[in-house]
């Protein structure tokens, strides 16, 4: 639905250039709700403007639902713009329009007229579930209220692909949740595309089907999140699945093992030391509830000469395991 392709977009000359985007190329299906992370100056904003074309890239091509969009201009680009809707972080809404005008706003924009705008606007703020405030001004509303407006508004022109930039990251945890989960439920009803940026994993771990991981202009890890938390060496799968920095313990290996699905959930760790015979300790646990199934990793302390057998015999049973090196630095700590 999406396709970003080889895109770069570099800001300035000479020794001071920025490099906001280099050589980034993801793929969004259709119906997805695909999470882009990073810290903030990673480029996340910038790709994203390069979706509507608010931002041109030096080269490469994005392409949305079969159109590519950067080679569009003029009227054939507000056409295509009107398919793709964008909330943003402190949702510009305008402070002298009521919240249905502000609807009404975005439906003016594709040439829809009067009753029929106001209708419009009132049936999208009730799927916010606004209707009854859509005579107040932004100003009489909470925050999670006007990013309810906001979202009312990116959907009135019915896109097929949603837009957000960091669009819950003025709000508090709970309103956080109510907004992601209003998002969750609209893509699915609605069948839409949502691209979000984040720079909250627990953005990601809620609603995200699949995401990609930036780091100074370039995308370092993508796919869906089910596999991620099963990839060795995942950063992504690090950060959902916080089990701290390895540390290195004299004669032990430290493994780490993933459930991508706890339902079958099994006392593999007890077994394993029945079984061998050996001594496992428990570093660190983690479970989290992410793309809807509850996923786990626990990070365990394995005699050295038995580390090959656990291996073999964890993914004999089907899960992930594998061996992490931690930094030789945390031995003396360890030791010491
Ligand atoms: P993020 O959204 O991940 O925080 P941005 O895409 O906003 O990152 O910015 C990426 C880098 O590009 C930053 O170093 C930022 O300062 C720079 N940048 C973004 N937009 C502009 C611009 N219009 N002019 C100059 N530099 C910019
Ligand atoms: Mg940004």
């Amino acid at each position: 639905m999406i396709t970003i392709d080889h895109v770069s977009r570099r800001f300035g000359d000479g020794p001071d250039a920025v490099v906001a985007l280099d050589d980034v190329s993801i793929e969004v299906k259709r119906g997805e709700i695909f999470g882009v992370v990073g810290q903030s100056g990673a480029g996340k904003s910038t790709l994203l403007r390069t979706v509507n074309a608010l931002e041109r890239p030096d080269s490469g091509t994005v392409t949305v639902d079969g159109t590519v969009i950067t080679g569009l201009e003029g009227a054939a680009l507000r056409q295509a713009r009107h398919k793709i809707g964008m909330v943003f972080q402190h949702f510009n809404l305008v402070g002298n329009r009521t919240v249905s005008q502000n609807v009404e706003f975005a439906l003016e924009a594709v040439g829809v007229k009067g009753d029929e705008r106001r209708r419009r606007a009132l049936e999208m703020l009730d799927l916010v579930g606004l209707g009854h405030r859509a005579n107040d001004r932004p100003a009489q509303l909470s925050g999670g209220q006007r990013q309810r407006v906001g979202i009312a508004r990116a959907l009135a022109s019915e896109p097929d692909v949603l837009l957000s930039d960091e669009a819950t990251s003025a709000l508090d945890p709970e309103t956080t949740r109510q907004i992601l989960d209003l998002i969750k439920r609209l893509s699915g009803e609605l069948g839409l595309t949502v691209l979000l940026i984040t720079h909250e994993m627990d953005v990601v771990k809620r609603i995200c089907d699949s995401a990609a991981l930036m780091e100074r202009g370039r995308v370092v890890e993508q796919g869906r999140l089910a596999e991620l938390i099963t990839t060795p060496g995942s950063r992504v799968a690090a950060e959902l699945f916080p089990v701290g920095e390895p540390h290195r313990i004299p004669g032990h290996s430290i493994v780490d093992i993933t459930y991508a699905d706890l339902s079958a959930d099994r006392p593999v760790i007890a077994q394993l030391a029945r079984d061998f015979e050996i001594d496992l300790s428990i570093l660190g646990a983690a479970i989290e509830n992410v793309a809807g199934v509850q996923a786990g990793r626990t990070r365990l302390a394995v005699p050295d000469a038995s580390t090959t057998q656990v291996l073999t015999a964890l993914r004999a049973q089907g899960i992930t395991a594998w061996e992490v090196q931690a930094p030789d630095v945390q031995a003396q700590e360890v030791t010491a």
